[in-house]
């Protein structure tokens, strides 16, 4: 029987007050339900606030080196049901087993991480200008944090904006996407197990429109950590300063690959198909737009068309890429497909559902490469947030740094080349909040900020390493005279 899985609020499992559930289906297999979630309500919300209000004080007096140590318990837990979280991040979400298991080991080190941080976190003492005064400044947490995460990551973003908030002594209140809740209810049952205190954490399933808003909404939350699309992060960082709260929201993305006449085309090709094909296309720092060299351009698309049509496609347990999240994320990338060939673009790959018996029923897409793209068509300035990748010719280095600008996004950019001065003026000029050289444009360390540039980020806050805690802690300075 199809399990059905509650709220966690206040340290206990609770049904919504609206006696309705929502079915997450695996999307290698869309009959098969894989559990049931609490379609909850702005009630429900509510009353999460509350009990984080009410943990409030307690939590952010607890001595840090205790909350790092329920972090590090929790952390543990993880690691030892990594199998299990794994198996559900597959069913859920899709991932191929090995991207979904690094995954969750990523979870599992920033709860580690962050629990040596919450026993560091203090804050600074300065030289006062008389004798007789300690002067001072304290990092106190800024009360409850409200978190939306989407479904991509949907343990390690959940994670990275958790474990911070409960370091500094925040308590919170988290809605995942919808799509793929699971792991983050079992993040909870780690933590509750690991012996964080009722109402710490609070986490409430539901659509973004009643649970998600109220979250932002509620008088009682302090501050808003949102990750997901431009188009509603944009909302909520209105919503959210309109109700006077601190609020990061980190967003897509347009990532290119800059392929210069110096480069390998062979390793370029490398460096483009896992950013682009890694995890089905659907991370936010993908690689979507390879923009390359004429000198380089032909030898670059035969080896990138060799290892897209070279990709294992099928269920994520024992396939190299799985499916898309769910059926409308498949209907997303299947019509930028045909919008890309109606605006002129060339199909050299992909381009469709695959064949074949592992594929018949889940949500796949052939990895797909579009080449003789130009930087003002949709498929060059859109996010498609599926497995397909546009290929622009440039004439120079300088024509390149160009149209790796020419987005409204900022997010993560990449150079391949051999020559030192390039790279260093590709590190100087790229509008992105992360910018790599000779490597894809995804993966991230866990200790380095993160977060992105134009319409990627609200760039007020990142995310990430000690970066991340700022989010979560206000200085207050003291003057104390003896
Ligand atoms: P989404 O914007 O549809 O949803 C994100 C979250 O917001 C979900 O939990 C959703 O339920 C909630 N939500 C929706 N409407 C809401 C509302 N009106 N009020 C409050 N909450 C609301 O995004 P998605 O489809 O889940 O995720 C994919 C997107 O996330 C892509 O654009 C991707 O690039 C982006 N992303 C960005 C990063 C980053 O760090 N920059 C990381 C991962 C994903």
């Amino acid at each position: 029987m199809t399990e059905t899985r509650a709220n966690y609020v206040n340290g206990e499992w609770v049904s919504s007050e609206t006696g309705e559930t929502i079915d997450v289906e695996n999307p290698a297999n869309p009959s098969e339900v894989v559990a049931r979630y609490q379609q909850s309500s702005a009630a429900d919300a509510a009353e999460a606030v509350d009990a984080a209000v009410d943990a409030q004080d307690d939590w952010a007096t607890t001595p840090g080196p205790e909350r790092g140590r329920i972090l590090r318990e929790a952390g543990t837990i993880l690691q030892e049901r990594k199998e299990e979280l794994t198996d559900s991040l597959v069913a859920e979400e899709g991932k191929a087993r090995p991207e979904a298991a690094g995954e969750v080991q990523r979870a599992i080190d920033i709860f580690h991480y962050f629990a040596v941080k919450a026993a560091d976190l203090g804050g600074t003492t300065k030289s006062p200008s008389v004798r007789r005064k300690n002067l001072y400044i304290r990092q106190e947490p800024v009360g409850v944090a409200a978190l939306v995460t989407p479904w991509n990551y949907p343990i390690a973003i959940p994670v990275w904006k958790l474990a911070p908030a409960l370091a500094a002594g925040n308590t919170v209140v988290l809605k995942p996407a919808s799509q793929a809740p699971g792991v983050v209810l079992d993040v909870a049952e780690a933590l509750d197990e690991a012996g964080l205190p009722d109402g710490v954490l609070n986490v409430v399933t539901g659509p973004g429109s009643t649970v998600g808003n109220e979250f932002i909404e509620n008088e009682g939350t302090d501050a808003v950590s949102f990750t997901g699309s431009s188009h509603v992060g944009e909302m909520v960082y209105e919503q959210a300063t309109d109700a006077g709260k601190r609020v990061q929201t980190e967003l897509g993305g347009k990532n290119p690959t800059l392929v210069t006449d110096s480069a390998d085309p062979a390793e370029a090709a490398d460096i483009v198909a896992t950013g682009a094909f890694g995890t089905t296309g659907q991370s936010c720092t993908g690689c979507s737009r390879a923009i390359v060299h004429e000198d380089v351009y032909d030898d670059f698309v035969a080896e990138l068309v060799d290892r897209a049509e070279s990709i294992d496609v099928g269920p994520g347990n024992d396939h190299e890429m799985g499916p898309q999240a769910s059926e409308s994320e498949l209907e997303g990338t299947l019509d930028y497909i045909e919008i890309a060939k109606d605006e002129g673009a060339t199909l050299a790959a992909g381009g469709g559902r695959p064949e074949g018996e592992a594929v018949e029923e889940g949500y796949y897409v052939e990895p797909t490469v579009f080449t003789d793209v130009e930087s003002d068509m949709r498929i060059a300035q859109e996010e498609v947030f599926g497995p397909v990748v546009a290929v622009l010719k440039v004439s120079d280095f300088e024509e390149g740094l160009t149209v790796t600008n020419d987005v409204d996004y900022g997010l993560s950019a990449s150079v391949v080349t051999d020559d030192h001065t390039e790279a260093n003026r590709f590190v100087d000029e790229a509008e992105a909040g992360v910018v790599k050289v000779n490597e894809k444009t995804t993966g991230l360390e866990l200790h380095v900020p993160f977060g992105g540039f134009k319409r990627s980020s609200s760039e007020t806050w990142r995310e990430q390493g000690d970066a991340g805690l700022d989010f979560y802690t206000i200085e207050k300075t003291v003057y104390d005279n003896y």
